[in-house]
Parts: C-alpha cells; sequence; structure tokens
C-alpha cells in the first residue's frame, strides 16, 4: 500500500447555484457516491452549495473536519462565478499558479473550432500547489486531485458527461490503492403487502444477526410507492465474498417475509410476474378503468412480454365496459362502476372476449374528484380471473391521483403474482 490518507469516509460537495433551483438537479453526487462505494469508500455526508465564496468556504472546513477524502463537482468554469479553485486553495493555504500545459490544451481547444481563446479561460489553467491535474479531454476545465496532510480533494467539472471518466481516472489512480481494496456489494429485496414498520419489526432478529457475522451485512428499510425495499450491503476485500454474504441475507429475508417479499435481487415486481406468467405458459388480457393503460404499460415493459401478454383495452366509461367487455348494463346501474361485481365482470370479460388465461380488470377513483360517502377517492376493485375462477379485492388507497393509479397497478400485478406462484 501507498503512503498517504486512507479513504474510508468521504463527504461530497456540489458546487453550483443553479441547483439551488428547481429547474436543475444534483446527479453528480450520485454518480459519485455510486463509484465511491463500489472502491469501498462510505459518503458521510454531501450538500449543495451555490456560487458563494464564504459558504463554500465554511462548508469546505468542515469536510476537511469529518473526512479524509473531499470530492467537489462543478464551478470550474471561466467565469467569476465559477469559485471552487479559488476557495479551495484559500482554505488550503496554497498559492495558485498557471499551469502552461493546461493552457495549451485549452487554447487548442478553441483553435480546433478556429475560435481565438477568451483571456478568462485562463482561470481554468490555474492550479493550486501540488495539485494533481486530471487532463479533460471533453471540455475546458480539467480535474485536480490535492493531496494535504492526512487529507484529499478531488475537484471534478460539472457537466456529468466530462465528470465520469475523470472521477474513474481519479479513483483508480489515487482512491482504490488505498482502500485496501475494499469492496462494496449491494442487492435490494422488495416486498408488498404489509406496513413498514411490521416489516422492520419481523426482521429485527436478522439485523442482529447480520450484524455480528464475520462479513457483517447492513440492512436499512424503505417504503417506496406501492412496495418496501430492504437494502443490504456487505463490504470486503473479496468482492465474491462480499456478495455471497449479501446473498445469504437476502435470502435469510424473503424466508422470514415469506410470500410478501417478490424478488431478492431487485427485480422489478413486472418482471417477476412476468417470469412467473412464461413459467406457468398463461397468457394475461387486461381492462382497465382508472389506471388508463398503466397496467398494460407495466406488463409489456419486460422484453419478451409477447410470450404472455395478449392484449388491454382502456375502458373508461360505462358504455365501453358494455360494448367491449360484455359488462351487464345492469350490473352497473345496481353496483356502480367502481365495484366488485363490475371489477369481476371486466376481468372475466376480456378474458373470455381474448382467450387468455388469465383477465385483469382494474377499476377505481383516482381522484381528486368523483368519490362519495361509500365510496371515497382511493376505492380501487381489482379481479382476476383465472379460467373460471375470479379472485377480486376492494382496495381503500390514500394518495394524489398518480399514486392511487400506481398502486392500483401494483396492487393487480401483486394479485397476479401471488395466484401465479406455486
Ligand atoms: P465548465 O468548464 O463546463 O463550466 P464547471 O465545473 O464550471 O465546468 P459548472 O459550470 O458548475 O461546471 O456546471 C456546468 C453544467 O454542468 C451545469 O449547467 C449543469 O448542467 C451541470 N452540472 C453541474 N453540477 C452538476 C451536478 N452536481 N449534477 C448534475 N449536473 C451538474
Ligand atoms: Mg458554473
Amino acid at each position: 500500500m501507498q503512503a498517504g490518507p486512507s479513504f474510508g469516509r468521504a463527504v461530497i460537495l456540489a458546487v453550483g447555484s443553479e441547483m439551488l433551483t428547481p429547474l436543475r438537479t444534483d446527479t453528480n453526487s450520485l454518480t459519485i457516491t455510486d463509484a465511491l462505494n463500489a472502491t469501498g469508500v462510505e459518503v458521510i455526508w454531501k450538500a449543495v452549495v451555490g456560487d458563494d465564496r464564504d459558504v463554500l468556504a465554511t462548508v469546505l472546513a468542515r469536510a476537511l473536519e469529518d473526512a479524509a477524502l473531499v470530492v467537489l463537482s462543478g464551478g470550474l468554469g471561466p467565469t467569476d462565478d465559477d469559485v471552487t479553485r479559488d476557495v479551495v486553495s484559500a482554505v488550503l493555504g496554497l498559492e495558485l499558479r498557471e499551469d502552461a500545459a493546461i493552457v495549451e490544451a485549452i487554447a487548442a481547444r478553441f483553435a480546433a473550432r478556429g475560435w481565438p481563446m477568451p483571456a478568462n479561460n485562463r482561470r481554468q489553467a490555474h492550479v493550486p500547489d501540488g495539485a494533481v491535474v486530471l487532463p479533460n479531454s471533453l471540455g475546458t476545465a480539467p480535474g485536480l486531485w490535492i493531496e494535504h496532510g492526512d487529507r484529499a480533494l478531488l475537484l471534478l467539472p460539472g457537466p456529468p458527461r466530462e465528470l465520469a471518466p475523470l472521477l474513474e481516472e481519479a479513483l483508480h489512480t489515487h482512491v482504490r490503492p488505498r482502500t485496501g481494496g475494499r469492496r462494496v456489494v449491494r442487492r435490494v429485496v422488495r416486498m408488498t403487502g404489509r406496513g413498514e414498520s411490521l416489516i422492520d419489526e419481523l426482521l429485527q432478529p436478522c439485523y442482529r444477526e447480520w450484524a455480528g457475522r464475520e462479513v457483517p451485512v447492513r440492512a436499512t428499510i424503505l417504503a417506496a410507492m406501492g412496495q418496501l425495499e430492504l437494502h443490504l450491503s456487505a463490504t470486503h476485500t473479496d468482492a465474491a465474498q462480499a456478495a455471497s454474504a449479501v446473498a445469504v441475507a437476502a435470502a435469510e429475508a424473503c424466508a422470514c417475509v415469506g410470500r410478501d417479499a417478490f424478488t431478492d435481487h431487485g427485480e422489478s415486481l413486472e418482471a417477476v410476474v412476468g417470469r412467473l406468467l412464461v413459467d406457468r405458459g398463461w397468457r394475461v388480457a387486461v381492462a382497465e378503468s382508472c389506471t388508463g393503460g398503466l397496467l398494460a404499460s407495466r406488463l409489456t415493459a419486460e422484453p419478451g412480454a409477447s410470450r404472455y401478454f395478449d392484449q388491454g383495452v382502456v375502458t373508461y366509461s360505462n358504455a365501453a365496459k358494455v360494448q367491449w367487455l360484455g359488462v351487464p348494463e345492469t350490473l352497473i346501474t345496481e353496483h356502480g362502476a367502481v365495484s366488485d361485481p363490475v371489477a369481476r365482470a371486466m376481468a372475466a370479460g376480456i378474458r373470455e372476449r381474448a382467450g387468455a388465461d388469465v383477465g385483469i380488470g382494474v377499476t377505481g377513483i383516482a381522484g381528486p374528484d368523483g368519490g362519495s360517502a361509500g365510496k371515497p377517492v382511493g376505492t380501487v376493485v381489482i379481479a382476476v380471473a383465472l379460467r373460471d375462477s375470479v379472485t377480486s379485492r376492494t382496495l381503500q388507497l390514500m394518495g394524489d391521483r398518480e399514486q392511487i393509479r400506481f398502486q392500483s397497478a401494483q396492487a393487480a400485478l401483486d394479485l397476479v403474482r401471488r395466484i401465479a406462484t406455486p
């Protein structure tokens, strides 16, 4: 191993005032986190900082207290509001010098376009004393690697396509040799059907067991729309050992949770349902009201969907339910379009007309209008017809229109999954 800092923990600072507006989102920190994690470095905090010298200086000083490695993105441009280089030099007390090779490279980029080099681009050739220059073949601002005592800083240009190759190079050349070769491997278990706290309680003994293993596995539970995710990670110098530790933990989590777990390796619900349908040799047809085609869209999102998906109709009006699915009109007048009998008739109707093995019907009130005391917004009925037997569920979903529509499709897919699971 080389001398110099060892990088267990890092802080990321994304510099740029545009990311403090709703118009631009900081995505570089996600790219950087992913690359650092894969290298065995944990990100302990990150911040988005505007183009403000004082604020950046304060935040940078704090970052250097907390972590051996600080990665900054953006603010390396040629204009006065690009402050990263100046602030880093000031905080570290390093002189800035003009680097002739960088001036030449920038001038060459302009010459290639037949333009003269603007004077302010020389700013991008200013390098703090002792910094290693990471040449940027896709833009004018080079990256910089700076070692300072037991700390190191990596400065990367803001444009994502310029950042990515420089990040890779810096990790390869400067970071990886000093992490003791640690690798982080992750795995995601996904679940439906039960609430976060219940699942968390169920998994408590697993968490304790995993934490005490020879290759410890860390677990975080996250609620996403219509599903829960258990994120597992393990760190080891041998990536295969880390992978096997998370694979074992994922299998244990699934065994503990039972049928509510639908994947132990990050698959989407539609992918799992598609696989089950192929295994069963079942073809499916769908009749949708409130989901407006979302269910058909998700069922066809996976490559190879033609093996199990036959057709889908959006029967939004009452008349369409009668016309395309043969739902008896009396059923609608008697029970309403959002009712168990109508959902069942939709599922059975589309199955029969398509000549499919499985028919799915979805009808509900996505809101914001259209609810009543007896059937508030979020009342959704799903039905799955498998040959002559029909299974249905009436749900009371929460959220806005988009959330209700998504969860309706999710619930329909999940009901198919449960029916198709041997
Ligand atoms: P340049 O020489 O291209 O000016 P720079 O380092 O100054 O490099 P910025 O001016 O800060 O880069 O950012 C340039 C563009 O890169 C921004 O307009 C934005 O689109 C994108 N960008 C910057 N930071 C981020 C970030 N954290 N996440 C995503 N995109 C970013
Ligand atoms: Mg900028």
